[in-house]
């Protein structure tokens, strides 16, 4: 597994040539970070503080021995998407694997080295846990609702990015929720250093973005829908591609004006 950038320990950079190494080159600790705790189980020491290649892997583990039974029990539409569409599928898995990650820190965070009192459990830390599995629970049906249950698998990147819009509205509302004193809460202030939103400003301008962002993007969605020019001058091109599509494109707009 490749390291990562900076060393956990001495936050040193890591030059690319000791990236396959387990260990630090500098300060020679395990490049993983164990939070050592006793109390946790063996699967949750296994989930903590996972990268997103970790879950690339995992999900895709998961995606093809599914697609495999599938195709066992007569139904190959997912096997004959990835075969026909391999990148879509990898940038799908990706997505996901950017989800698992946030949600790993959240149900499994590190807390290295705190001492007993800050390992009480938040307020704020339950809601951010509750509000993830509402998002899910609820993106599951959605997703179906617009992706269909009929050409379920040959959308596999609707499905996928569907799934996890009902979460990504619901991480939003709690960013906005948050406030100074959630902030001065070393424990709170912690957890959100695990997610990367240690800035509170920050993590505010992206939940508007989020929530400006995902109708905007619906409302565009659903103009290109009834107004398919752009997905025909994609067809219609000659050659394939998105930068020859924009050419010819070019060359219309010249020619008509
Ligand atoms: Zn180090």
């Amino acid at each position: 597994m490749i390291s990562p950038k900076h060393c956990p320990h001495c936050l040193k950079r890591i030059p690319w040539r000791k990236r396959l190494k387990s260990r630090c080159p500098f300060c020679f600790k395990a490049f993983r970070r164990r939070s050592g705790l006793q109390e946790r189980g063996v699967i949750a020491h296994f989930l903590e503080d996972r990268s997103i290649v970790f879950w690339f892997v995992q999900i895709l583990i998961v995606t093809v021995l599914l697609a495999i039974i599938l195709q066992v029990t007569g139904h190959p539409t997912l096997i004959r998407f990835m075969d026909a569409r391999p990148v879509w599928f990898a940038i799908s898995i990706y997505w996901a694997a950017l989800y698992a990650t946030l949600v790993g820190r959240m149900h499994v965070p590190l807390l290295l080295g705190a001492p007993k009192i800050l390992r009480r459990e938040r307020a704020v830390i339950r809601q951010y846990k509750r509000l993830t599995t509402v998002g899910i629970l609820i993106g599951i049906p959605f997703a179906l609702l617009f992706v269909g249950t009929r050409y379920t698998w040959e959308r596999f990147p609707g499905l996928v990015f569907l799934l996890f819009v009902p979460v990504s509205l619901m991480w939003a509302y709690q960013a906005l929720t948050l406030t100074a004193e959630d902030y001065e809460d070393e424990r709170v202030w912690s957890y959100l250093q695990e997610l990367g939103a240690q800035d509170r400003l920050e993590h505010r301008h992206n939940a508007y973005f989020v929530l400006v962002g995902l109708p905007l993007a619906a409302l565009l969605f659903y103009y290109f829908m009834n107004h398919p020019w752009l997905a025909r001058a994609i067809n219609e091109s000659a050659e394939s591609g998105i930068i020859a599509m924009l050419i010819e494109l070019w060359h219309r707009i010249k020619g008509q004006g």
